[in-house]
Parts: C-alpha cells; sequence; structure tokens
C-alpha cells in the first residue's frame, strides 16, 4: 500500500504564509505598476484634417492641450476626477473649434440645442441636460442636476429655469456661433446634415489619485439635425459612463447607433460580466455592435489603462498619465506639444 507523506503542521503553516506573501507583494506591484491617475478627452470623431499643419489644425491640437493640461494641474495635486472633467470641457465648451458651447452647431432651423451629460464612478450618481438653448456650459448645468436635484436628466425650458436657480451662466442663442476658423463662409449657412466633419463633440475621462473614476460629454448634436432631437451626449450609458468597478466612458459620434446599443454602459458591462481588458470591451462595442463610420470613444479602467479608439477617418483625442504619458492627437500626427 502507498503510504501518504504526513507534511508537518508547521511546514503546512510555513508554504501558506510564504504563498499569502508572495501574492500580497505581486498586487503590491501590480499597483506600482499602475498610474496614480489619468485622463483622456476628445474633440470629435469624424474626417481627418486635410493639412496637418495648417493654422487651423495646429490651433486646434493647441486648445486639445490647454484643456488637458489644466485637468492634469487638478490630478496631480490631488483634485477630483469629477472636477477634472468638469473643467476640461468648460474650456472645450469655450472654444469655438469645438461642437459644444460657444462652437455648438445648428439645428435645421438654424437654432442652437445643446446637450451634456456627467458621471461621477464613486456612487453612479449622474446628471444631464438635454435641448438646452441658452446655457452657457452645459456641462456645470448637468453637474448641478447630479448634485442639487434628485433627478438625472432635465430638458429645455425646464432646464433653463433651473439655471436661473443656480445662477448658471446663460447666454442669447446666437452668441452660440461661428467662429474666424468656421470653414463655412457665411455664419448662417448651414453645414451638411448630420456632417461631422465639421466640428467635434466634447468628451472627457478621468481616474483621480482616491482612485474614483468621472466621465462627462457635451456636444451640439448632429448639424441639420430636426429641432427637438435629442442624441447620445446626455443619455447615461449611451454617450457617458462611469464606474469605479470597472471604467469610465465617453462616446461621440452618430448618436442615434450609440442609444441603441448603450454603447457606454456596454464597455462596462463588457469588463464587469465578461471580464474583458478596457480596450477590448471598447473594440467590441465600436467594432462587433456599431458600424464602420459611426464615430469614437475614449475610456480609462480602474487601473488608470487609456484606450481611444474611432471606425471614422480620424479623431481628435488628447491623453495624460501619471506615469509621464502626454500626448495630443489630431489628423493621426502626434503633436510636438509635450
Ligand atoms: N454624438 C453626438 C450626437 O449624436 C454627435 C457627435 O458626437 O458628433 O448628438
Amino acid at each position: 500500500m502507498k503510504k501518504i507523506r504526513q507534511v508537518p503542521l508547521g511546514g503546512a503553516i510555513f508554504v501558506a504564509t510564504m504563498l499569502f506573501l508572495l501574492q500580497g507583494l505581486v498586487a503590491g506591484n501590480e499597483d506600482q505598476d499602475s498610474p496614480k491617475w489619468a485622463i483622456v478627452i476628445h474633440g470629435g470623431a469624424g474626417s481627418t484634417p486635410k493639412d496637418s499643419d495648417s493654422p487651423r489644425t495646429r490651433a486646434k491640437r493647441a486648445a486639445l492641450k490647454q484643456a488637458l493640461d489644466a485637468g492634469v494641474e487638478l490630478l496631480e495635486k490631488g483634485g477630483s476626477s469629477l472636477d477634472a472633467v468638469e473643467v476640461v470641457i468648460r474650456i472645450l465648451e469655450d472654444n469655438p473649434f469645438f461642437n459644444a458651447g460657444k462652437g455648438a452647431v445648428k439645428n435645421a432651423r438654424g437654432q442652437h440645442e445643446l446637450d451634456a451629460s456627467i458621471m461621477d464612478g464613486k456612487d453612479l450618481s449622474c446628471g444631464a441636460v438635454a435641448g438646452v438653448t441658452t446655457v452657457k456650459n452645459p456641462i456645470s448645468l448637468a453637474r448641478k442636476v447630479m448634485t442639487e436635484t434628485r433627478h438625472v436628466l432635465l430638458q429645455g425650458k425646464g432646464a433653463e429655469a433651473f439655471a436661473d436657480q443656480q445662477a448658471v451662466d446663460r447666454v442669447d442663442n446666437q452668441d452660440f456661433s461661428v467662429s474666424q476658423f468656421d470653414s463655412r463662409k457665411s455664419p448662417n449657412s448651414l453645414p451638411p446634415q448630420g456632417d461631422r466633419s465639421y466640428k467635434g463633440t466634447v468628451g472627457c475621462v478621468a481616474l483621480d489619485q482616491q482612485g474614483h473614476l468621472a466621465a462627462g460629454t457635451s456636444t451640439g448634436g448632429l448639424s441639420g439635425k430636426k429641432f427637438g432631437r435629442v442624441g447620445d451626449s446626455p443619455i447615461i450609458g449611451a454617450g457617458t459612463y462611469a464606474n469605479d468597478a470597472t471604467c469610465g466612458v465617453s462616446c461621440t459620434g452618430t448618436g442615434e447607433e450609440y442609444i441603441r446599443h448603450a454603447a457606454a454602459f456596454t464597455v462596462s458591462a463588457l469588463m464587469e460580466f465578461k471580464g474583458l481588458p478596457v480596450d477590448r470591451a471598447v473594440s467590441h462595442v465600436m467594432r462587433q455592435r456599431l458600424k464602420p463610420g459611426d464615430g469614437g470613444m475614449i475610456a480609462i479602467s480602474k487601473r488608470g489603462e487609456i484606450c481611444a479608439d474611432y471606425t471614422t477617418g480620424g479623431m481628435a483625442y488628447a491623453l495624460a498619465d501619471s506615469q509621464g504619458r502626454s500626448e495630443v492627437h489630431w489628423g493621426d500626427v502626434e503633436s510636438g506639444l509635450k
């Protein structure tokens, strides 16, 4: 009969303790390898600029870099991802290069209707506004909806009345207009319906040093859109999503498709339920759910892995993390703006 070798109890305890310590060491190293903070922003997906060195293209890269830097400064100091997302998106909204805030495109009636949303991955709290016509920085109003009401989404006149209650800046609808850099000659001419090469929606995802994720998106919607049309940007789970357990996501593209596929939430769900890494989850949604040309998205995992993906000709985006990454991409040219 085969004799079973007895392992002395002391030895077994020693081996178990060593295994436990080793596991802790490996886990510790994994944390050390992860960035302490990370940020990624986008300025819309569409066609790529014809001339990567034109004044307009360079100015747009500089605008992305300026917004990114503001977020980096905040996160470096230990600020919250939620603040970083709001600060960055406000800067992009104030810049007429982008289809959000100041630079919002027009609907089919020649008016501007703006949408925005923001989400805190810490507790899934979120806020959004849709179809606002006079709110200077819709992202800040979205944040007020999140923090000052028990609701998630306010729209139109009600949202604007709420802006007044919260002393959020309002402007004349025609103040959202064309800039000196706009490609269209006449400020009153409409770009082709749904044209996304014109200017891009903006978004930001950030991970702070406390390990919290936040995401936000702001847009003027599709150019020439039907009066009253709302896209994915103010729809939590479609254009924006954040959950500390998985990732933060902000989308840009044909909003109707992103709504149909609950695009931002699906990235998080693939990570949570299928254990996919963030880049594979994003790629799955971009390629297996959405169609080629639908748009792009940016994401950050809870470990600080940054992902930017698109199926259009180009996407304006920029990213940075605590390990020294700092990149600005527009027209597939990595800018020298380090
Ligand atoms: N997703 C936006 C919308 O459908 C547009 C865009 O991102 O370009 O309203």
